[in-house]
Formats: C-alpha cells, structure tokens, sequence
C-alpha cells in the first residue's frame, strides 16, 4: 500500500535528503520516516528503533519523498523534533 498522507507541509525537507535505494526500508515512505522521527525526538522517545519505524510505514508515494533515504528522514526528523522540544521548553 503506498501511503495516502499529505506531506506537502514537508516537501521542502523531503528534497534536502539524500537518495536511497538499497537496504531495509528501500521504498517505504521517507516523509513518513521523518515525522515518526521527529515524534520520537520530540517525545524523547530513544527507545523507538529505525528498524521498528521502517516496518510499520507504508510504501512510499511520489513527489520529493520517492526513493529518499527512510533512515535519513527518521534522523532529521528526530534532530528537529529534539530542536523543537528545546525552543518549547525556553
Ligand atoms: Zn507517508
């Protein structure tokens, strides 16, 4: 299933990311990776595993996110999510 989510909020990130076409999580959804990061960095939640994430996201739709690096995406994602968190706290 390719994923249905609208991601045009994060387009611009999408295409800072590397490319990536081998490896666990080959195809699935970049834009999702890099949200689930960013809540996991967020909610500083270390103990959620790339690996877990990969599993469990759809496959990846068109636009800036197809064929980018999931693992990549999930660790900006979790970098801004960790960044967030701070300028909150201030
Ligand atoms: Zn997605």
């Amino acid at each position: 299933m390719a994923c249905k989510k609208d991601h045009s909020q994060i387009q611009k990130i999408m295409e800072t990311l590397p490319t990536d076409q081998g490896g666990v999580g080959r195809h699935k959804c970049a834009a999702c990776a890099y949200e689930a990061g960013f809540e996991a960095g967020y909610n500083l939640n270390g103990s959620l595993s790339i690996d877990n994430v990969l599993i469990h996201l759809e496959e990846s739709q068109a636009k800036s996110q197809r064929h980018k690096s999931p693992h990549a995406a999930f660790a900006l994602g979790y970098y801004h999510g960790v960044c967030q968190r701070t300028n909150d706290d201030n």
